[in-house]
């Protein structure tokens, strides 16, 4: 096997690399990109369809993106504002992909589903009306519907209400959210990166090794195959493997790795194939995250296009693992991540997090019965044989030394060596925002490539609005005219 030297090498094939390697390569046509995957497959970890959720996040629905109230008791919107304008972005640059031919039919990875944030019990309706009131003043959020009317919540959401017991609720809807297969996306991006001139995608290779030398990075990579090793060397290297980066990051003697410690969450979906079933939901369906759980997110009851086929999917419910990976991951990974620089951050983190390490033995060890109670709490008829559970993709969350042990729950662009390496920390909220992420690391890492007047025109095309602030009032009119775009192209309902 022979992989000749590249300028950008990516570690992994799921939708991070692949957003951040498409947008290298546009940027600049002459760059030469090589990517390594451990798997026989493109995407086939987290970013695949069964692994994550799906959810297009931008901050329509999950209601614990607004989790505070300020000090006059009014919801603090400013995450969800965020996360929107991030969302924008990824929805700006898949338009450019199919309008420019990288991606085929936008149908094939992206679809209108109604986002729904619903509640029972009086502080809960309270407060969904209060984030309601916060939000719906902002032009991002501007046709959220609120509906204290539990005849309308059934009429969004029939499965939601039949059955269930008289009391409080409340929804908010916004019938412009959406749902991403990012798993078949990324498969898109990397089979037109591998049409392109000096780039290759290697699968069923594993990175092992990183090592700096000089201006350049020496990475040892293994056929998984045949177990042969090759030196690879690139001026550039984004980690993107999930989570098997710090694994790696490890082996590159970084200090600022020394104290980075890894905290896998498995996940678990209970899943409903049942078409009778599956025909009366046409939505996701956010609920808060239960105050005994810490914040792993929601749960929620989405309709699903997988494999061709409608399918319901309800979770997720954690549970305990010691794989950093869902399919090439061992049981070994977090022992091994254990080292003399993270030992101390591990231990407090064991002691900071006993409640969450109970808390996913627990949700390990629930019977069929405990899944389908808190599935009853978003669709009370649900009949047990309907469903099946299967195994979510794998969060490995970041613990750092000055966290004190902390499980940190956000998504962060780690850049070391000078901007010669990136990689991706965290997991949340994912794969909706990989190409503001993509976008950071261009921006951190190799600003050369946006500083030229071509590189600059190249972005605008990609990402019309990726030097402005549509946040700003005064952006509103900019912010409808660019979403109505980009919707259009992706074919979506507005
Ligand atoms: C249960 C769950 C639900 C989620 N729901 C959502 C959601 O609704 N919306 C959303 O936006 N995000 C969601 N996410 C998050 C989202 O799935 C991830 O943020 C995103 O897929 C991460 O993409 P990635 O490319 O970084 O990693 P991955 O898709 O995991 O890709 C990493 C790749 O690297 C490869 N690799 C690992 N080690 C090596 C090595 N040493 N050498 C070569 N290759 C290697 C792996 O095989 C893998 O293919 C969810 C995640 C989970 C677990």
């Amino acid at each position: 096997m022979h992989f000749p030297d590249s300028d950008i090498v990516l570690i992994g094939s799921g939708i991070m690399s692949a957003s951040l390697a498409a947008m290298l390569k546009r940027l600049d046509p002459g760059l030469s990109v090589q990517v390594f995957e451990v798997a026989d497959g493109i995407a086939q970890e987290s970013s695949d369809g069964w692994n994550n959720a799906g959810t297009g996040h931008a901050g329509l629905c999950e209601i614990s993106y607004t989790p505070a109230r300020e000090a006059d008791g009014s919801v603090k919107v400013d995450r969800a504002l965020g996360i929107f304008e991030q969302y924008e972005h990824s929805k700006q640059f898949w338009s450019y992909a199919v309008a420019s031919g990288m991606v085929g039919d936008p149908k094939s990875f992206i679809h209108t589903v109604p986002h729904i944030g619903f509640v029972h019990g009086a502080d809960g309706v309270d407060f969904l009306r209060d984030r309601h009131a916060a939000m719906v003043e902002h032009h991002f959020f501007r046709t959220m519907e609120l509906t204290l009317d539990g005849a309308l919540i059934g009429d969004w959401a029939p499965l939601v209400m039949e059955g269930r017991d008289a009391g409080p609720v409340a929804a908010t809807r916004v019938v412009s959210g959406t749902e991403v297969n990012f798993g078949d996306l990324a498969r898109e991006l990397l089979r037109w990166l591998a049409a392109q001139d000096r780039c290759n995608i290697a699968t069923g290779h594993r990175v092992v090794r990183l090592r700096h030398v000089g201006d350049r990075w020496e990475l040892v990579v293994q056929c998984v195959e045949t177990g042969e090793t090759i030196l690879h060397r690139s001026r550039f290297v984004f980690v993107g493997a999930g989570g098997g980066s710090l694994p790696l990051l490890q082996t590159a003697s970084l200090p600022e790795v020394a104290g980075l410690g890894g905290f896998p969450i498995g996940g678990q979906w209970l899943v409903c194939d049942n078409p009778v079933v599956c025909d009366r939901h046409d939505a996701k369906v956010y609920g808060t995250t239960p105050p005994a759980s810490p914040s792993l997110g929601a749960p929620h009851l989405d309709v699903r296009r997988l494999d061709g086929r409608r399918q319901l999917m309800f979770g997720p419910f954690g549970s305990w693992t010691t794989k950093f990976l869902k399919n090439s991951g061992r049981w070994t990974d977090l022992p091994s991540s254990v080292r003399y620089g993270n030992i101390t951050t591990l231990l407090r983190s064991a002691i900071h997090n006993r409640a969450l390490v109970r808390y996913l033995v627990g949700q390990a060890l629930q019977s069929m019965d405990h899944r389908m109670a808190a599935l009853r709490g978003f669709y009370p008829l649900a009949n047990p044989q309907d469903w099946k559970l299967i195994d979510a993709g794998i969060r490995v969350q970041t613990i750092k030394k000055e966290d004190r042990g902390a499980v940190y729950f956000g998504t962060e662009v780690f850049r070391a060596a000078g901007g010669s390496l990136a990689a991706l920390l965290g997991a949340s909220p994912g794969a909706s925002v990989s190409v503001s992420i993509a976008l950071e690391v261009i921006k951190s890492c190799l600003p050369q490539l946006l500083h030229s007047p071509d590189g600059h025109a190249r972005m605008k095309q990609m990402i019309p609005t990726y030097d402005e602030d549509l946040k700003r009032s005064s952006n509103a009119g900019l912010f409808a005219q660019s979403s109505a775009r980009a919707e259009e192209l992706l074919q979506l309902d507005r």
